[in-house]
């Protein structure tokens, strides 16, 4: 597979020149499960999560993490899975609510002084707690302005790995370009025997 330092396609991300937005956090999170790979499980300890944090400018959060948080990261991608592989906008806020309850994701307004004020959610907090805080706050606001149609689950089976859609039109199906690949040469493949 095409990939970036840490190990996974650089087009899971916008700009990997800047720090990766929450969303794509959420993203390289759920990600972390990737059934192309073996073993499928990237969450058995930290080392892939950290190097795509570090990779994706977050090396403040990828040196906040121990390996006690393993149990809750895992929780917390299990759970912003079920917003990526949804259609429906309620069942994405019956899943984000209770997190964003729980994490008392509370937006907080930060001035800057030069620049314009902006609402930051997270706050203060370190490690898994700000991911708890921080994913599920990206996610709803992801989720408002775009809708679930804009995340989604790649259909080149067998991956299983998400990504956002920011096509015009709305209609990436896979998750990077080697799946794109993949099914384009299986396709090629079955127009030749056939
Ligand atoms: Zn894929």
């Amino acid at each position: 597979m095409p990939v970036g330092p840490a190990g996974f396609p650089s087009d899971w991300l916008a700009d990997p020149s800047s720090p990766a937005s929450d969303v794509e956090l959420a993203l390289l999170l759920v990600n972390t499960l990737d059934l192309l790979e073996d073993p499928a499980d990237r969450l058995r300890d930290l080392t892939w999560l950290t190097h795509a944090l570090e990779s994706a400018r977050h090396d403040g959060l990828a040196g906040e993490l121990t390996a006690r948080d393993l149990p809750r990261l895992r929780r917390l991608r299990d759970a912003l899975r079920h917003v990526f592989e949804t259609d429906d906008d309620a069942q994405a806020a019956a899943v984000l609510n209770p997190l964003l309850e729980r994490a008392r994701a509370v937006p907080l307004l930060v001035a800057s002084g030069d620049g314009p004020a902006s609402l930051r959610v997270g706050l203060g907090r370190q490690g898994i707690a700000a991911l708890e805080a921080r994913l599920p706050a990206a996610l709803a606001a992801f989720v408002a302005t775009h809708g679930t149609g804009r995340l989604g689950v790649c259909g080149s089976d067998p991956c299983r790995c998400v990504f956002v859609d920011r096509t015009r039109a709305g209609t990436r199906k896979y998750c990077c370009s080697y799946c794109n690949d993949r099914l384009a040469a299986r396709a090629y493949r079955r127009r030749r025997r056939s």
